[in-house]
């Protein structure tokens, strides 16, 4: 039996390890800019889709027809892409293929904020004050003040249809609002292809707490714990670790309980990941879920022992979960860090279009890697710049942070700059060394800024001899 794996990088290595362990065929597709991806090789078939870049791992058609012409009876999503259109996964259906994640009206109305708010609203579930879709012209720009005056600036202007920590704006002041308004409606129409946009009460300085989730066809909800992924620049994740580190088990289990009602509310199946925010005075608000698997699943999956990709695929194929929910336990304390190619110094300036003259990662006890570069990779400079996913796991948290301190000290990419000597001062500040941070934590920490990032002419020389040291390698190793 096949699967096709409907994705790129290091999630279609990810999703093709889980496929071959359950003893299936996997089939990879790329676009030719990809040629050069570790992806295309390990999968048991590749097929090219086209010169993209980006719009053929878009395409529902080229996608379904990959899978016909392979003979794949279904495929997986991964995250990004295709991951989260209910149109793909409606038409995988239509061609007899199993999609595998949730149905496609979940996966509707999960993707609109709007409409995942009313659901959970229904089901008593707490969250954030907020609108309706703003109505479009005067009308809208005059409800949103009103909304403003009633519960003070700053407010979050959001895209209904967003993802990715994109299509938000903290809004500060009237005129500002008015200005926004439709700059954030046009971008959001270019973005997700919906100029709908809705607001939110801002929470000042919250943690971003998640929950994931996993849902069977038979009816059974489990969750398997917290992340907290308030490491986040613009919106976006950098660091996550599982589980939270708020010192009140009562709350914490409250939030998964919340979770576990919040999927059942949504008729919710397979994978997926409640996000909350917290409050200084640790109050929690619903804010979205996610209809997929998440970049950071692998701090879950360290801390439970839960395989989460295979289950997805169980699950898809109506097998019921083989656990229960007093069956999962936490163990210990796990740090993902997101080794991008990008120049933190230099407001993370993407560093596509280099070659990785060294790649030399680490390894040992408690030490995970989810990646698809070597050396000799060029970067292509058309997707996102995720190299590769540490994931580090410890019994303490002290334990936890002393292995990712000395996995970034050991793991060496030269080429491209990285965000490894950024996550490196981070492991040795106080306050994330002490698990104490919220979302404003890198504004907060500028001198997590201050490295010595090897662009000097000792540094350039101990790249080169590294270079020539590690060329004999075999560049799929690892
Ligand atoms: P996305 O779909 O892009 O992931 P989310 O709604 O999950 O968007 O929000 C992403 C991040 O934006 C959150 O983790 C948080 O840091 C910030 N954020 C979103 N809504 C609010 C809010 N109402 N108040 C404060 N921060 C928010
Ligand atoms: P996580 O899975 O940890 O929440 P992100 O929110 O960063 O991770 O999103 C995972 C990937 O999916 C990223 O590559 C992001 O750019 C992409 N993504 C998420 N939501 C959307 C969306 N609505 N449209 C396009 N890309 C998205
Ligand atoms: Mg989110």
């Amino acid at each position: 039996m096949k699967i096709l794996v409907a994705n790129r990088g290091e999630i279609a290595i990810r999703l093709i390890r889980a496929i071959q362990e359950l003893g299936y065929e996997a089939v990879a597709v790329y676009e030719t800019p990809d040629e050069m991806s570790r992806h295309i090789r390990i999968a048991d078939e590749a097929i090219l889709l086209g010169d993209g870049p980006r719009c053929d791992y878009l395409n529902i058609e080229k996608m379904i027809r990959a899978a016909k012409k392979s003979d794949a009876c279904a495929i997986h999503p991964g995250y990004g892409f295709l991951a989260e259109n209910p149109f793909f996964a409606k038409a995988c259906v239509a061609a007899g293929i199993v999609f595998i994640g949730p149905t496609t009206e979940v996966i509707a109305n999960l993707g609109n904020k709007v409409i995942a708010r009313k659901i959970m609203a229904e089901a008593g579930i707490p969250m954030v004050p907020g609108t309706q879709n703003l109505k479009q012209g005067k009308e809208g720009i005059a409800d949103a003040l009103a909304f403003a005056a009633e519960y003070g600036y700053p407010i979050m202007l959001k895209a209904t249809s967003g993802g990715g920590g994109r299509g938000i704006r903290r809004i500060e002041t009237d005129a500002q609002m008015r200005e926004q308004i439709p700059v954030a409606r046009a971008e959001a129409l270019a973005a997700f292809n919906d100029d709908s946009v809705y607001l939110e009460k801002v929470i000042i300085n919250p943690k971003h707490v998640e929950v994931q989730i996993l849902a069977d066809s038979q009816g059974k909800t489990v969750h398997l714990g917290t992340r907290d992924c308030s490491i986040q620049r613009r919106n976006q994740k950098l660091i996550e670790i599982a589980p939270s580190m708020i010192k009140n088990q009562p709350l914490l289990d409250e939030i998964c309980q919340t979770a576990v009602r919040a999927a059942k509310a949504a008729n919710y199946l397979n994978a997926g990941t409640v996000e909350f925010l917290i409050d200084q005075e640790y109050k929690y608000y619903f804010m979205e879920i996610n209809t997929r698997v998440q970049v950071e699943h692998t701090v879950t999956e360290m801390i439970t022992g839960i395989d989460i990709v295979r289950n997805q695929i169980n699950i898809a194929f109506g097998k019921p979960l083989s656990f229960s929910q007093e069956d999962v336990q936490i163990r210990g304390h796990a740090i993902e860090v997101r080794i991008n190619a990008e120049d933190p110094k230099n407001d993370f300036m993407p560093e596509g279009g280099k070659k990785v003259s060294v790649y030399r990662s680490t390894g040992g006890f408690g030490v995970r890697l989810d990646g698809f570069v070597y050396q000799g990779y060029i970067i292509p400079e058309v997707y996102d710049s995720l190299l590769v996913k540490l994931t580090v796991h410890g019994f303490t948290w002290e334990e936890t942070v002393g292995r990712l301190r000395r996995c970034l000290k050991n793991f060496a990419i030269r080429g491209p700059k990285t965000t490894i000597p950024f996550y490196e001062n981070i492991a040795r500040e106080k306050d994330f060394v002490n698990g104490d941070f919220d979302t404003s934590y890198i504004e907060t920490h500028p001198h997590i800024f201050f490295y010595d990032d090897d662009s000097s002419e000792v540094g350039k020389l101990a790249g080169l001899i590294a270079e020539i040291h590690y060329a004999k390698e075999n560049p799929f190793a690892g």
